[in-house]
């Protein structure tokens, strides 16, 4: 795009991640051609932009002809597993299949767009970009994702930590001994990959998220982070190098020379010799479209239980992970995929296209258009784990 050139699409989605690309496939089979899908950066960036080694946690599998499409799959055809020949893809691979199915589908993405303000007009939006052009458009999906919004200002000090999604190799932080922010899933990653590499970790966590067996994934680490955690524990050494603390909840860091003090809840001060790792976390993913949404006395946006829409701001949906209805979150992609077909066929209603249901078939029949909030809501369905906690728990210390 030409500096300062004007565009003009029917919709527009910002972001070329699984949620952008995801809603651009749904919309395509509706029959809407006159769309758009610009990143600031490129397909799949935040996937590029992983850990060296990180990967995915839910597990890929090529099921689709047997109705049990791939969990991470963004499509009901495609298959992460049967296109990388891997169960957990890594950053790398993933964003290469981002790149295969929007390239398949011949996908209208524009890359190297950054969206820096939004208009709402009577019945329009413009969006502005950074290199001074706009766009016009009628419908606005906003799927910017998270992983570009570390909280990494959320207290007095956190800027002396380094956030986990900023360290680009693992073995590449000097030190012996660290000690990691944050005991959910980027916490524990870093621990293990720091344990594999003959560190010795502790981890500082508010609550004891690794004894947590709540049914949701959401809210409790994955069964594959247990079972990396479960291989850890059983070497000789764990004791002296993996150290939970759990109740633990840092308020403050102050730097000093070559050393750092976190400060808790009770200002208890905590010494650490190299640069603490802080792993709490993206912060919501609506960003510069955060003022277009309403939010709940939580500050929690609300979306439209119909489509994802705005309840502020008509014709601007919503696509990715910081999705939430009746409390749950929609973090995953499996989960969030599942309103890929609900957004596409409102849209393409207000557009006037017809035999929609017919055409989003293969979406409903896939889980890719469920309006049934309840299903997620109640966890009705969710199998109650045997144990009263998973095993790692025993490990844990009381601040
Ligand atoms: C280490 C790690 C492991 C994970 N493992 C899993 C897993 O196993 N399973 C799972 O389902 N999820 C996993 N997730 C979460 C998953 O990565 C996210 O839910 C997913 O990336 C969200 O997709 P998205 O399309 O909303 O955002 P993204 O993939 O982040 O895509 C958003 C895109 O928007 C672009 N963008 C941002 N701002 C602008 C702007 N102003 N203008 C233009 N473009 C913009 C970005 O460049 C980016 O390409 C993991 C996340 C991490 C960090």
């Amino acid at each position: 795009m030409i500096a300062s050139e004007t565009i003009f699409t029917r919709v527009l989605i910002v972001g070329a991640g699984p949620a952008g690309l995801g809603v651009g496939l749904a919309l395509q089979k509706t029959g809407v051609a006159d769309m758009l899908i610009i990143d600031a950066r490129e397909i799949g960036a935040s996937f590029r932009a992983w850990t060296a080694g990180m990967s995915m946690l839910t597990p890929s599998f090529h099921s689709n002809a047997f109705g049990l499409t791939d969990l991470n799959a963004i499509n009901p055809e495609s298959s992460p597993a049967d296109f990388l020949r891997t169960q957990h893809p890594d950053g790398l691979g993933y964003a290469a299949y981002l790149d295969a199915v929007a390239g398949h589908h011949q996908l209208p993405v524009s890359t190297g767009m950054e969206v820096t303000a939004i208009d709402r007009q009577a019945d329009h939006f413009i969006v502005h970009l950074k290199n001074g052009g706009t766009i016009h458009c009628d419908f606005l999906v906003w799927a910017a994702g998270q992983f570009f919004s570390p909280r990494d200002r959320d207290f007095s000090g956190a800027e002396h930590a380094i956030h986990s999604s900023r360290v680009k190799d693992w073995s590449a932080l000097s030190g012996d001994s660290f000690t990691i922010i944050g005991g959910y899933e980027s916490g524990i990653d870093a621990a293990l990959r720091l344990f594999d590499l003959g560190k010795s970790v502790r981890i500082l966590s508010r609550g004891e998220p690794w004894s947590s067996d709540h049914p949701d994934p959401s809210r409790s680490l994955s069964p594959r982070t247990f079972d990396r955690l479960r291989a850890a524990l059983r070497h000789p050494e764990r004791k002296e190098r993996i150290e939970f603390s759990k109740n633990t909840d840092i308020r403050r860091i102050e730097a000093g020379d070559g050393f750092w003090i976190l400060y808790d809840h009770d200002e208890l001060p905590i010494v650490c010799k190299t640069q603490p790792i802080l792993a709490n976390g993206y912060q919501s993913g609506l960003g510069l479209a955060s003022s277009l949404f309403n939010v709940d006395a939580h500050g929690l946006p609300i979306f439209t239980e119909e489509a994802d829409e705005s309840t502020l701001t008509p014709g601007l949906f919503y696509s990715g992970p910081s999705l939430v209805h009746r409390k749950s979150l929609f973090c995953f992609v499996y989960k969030f995929r599942a309103r890929f077909g609900v957004i596409a066929a409102e849209i393409a209603s207000r557009l006037g296209k017809t035999q929609i249901d017919e055409k989003l078939l293969p979406y409903l029949k896939a889980g890719f258009m469920n309006s049934d909030l309840d299903c997620c809501t109640n966890c009705e369905c969710a199998i109650e784990s045997q144990h009263d906690a998973p095993e790692p728990a025993q490990f844990s210390q009381s601040s």
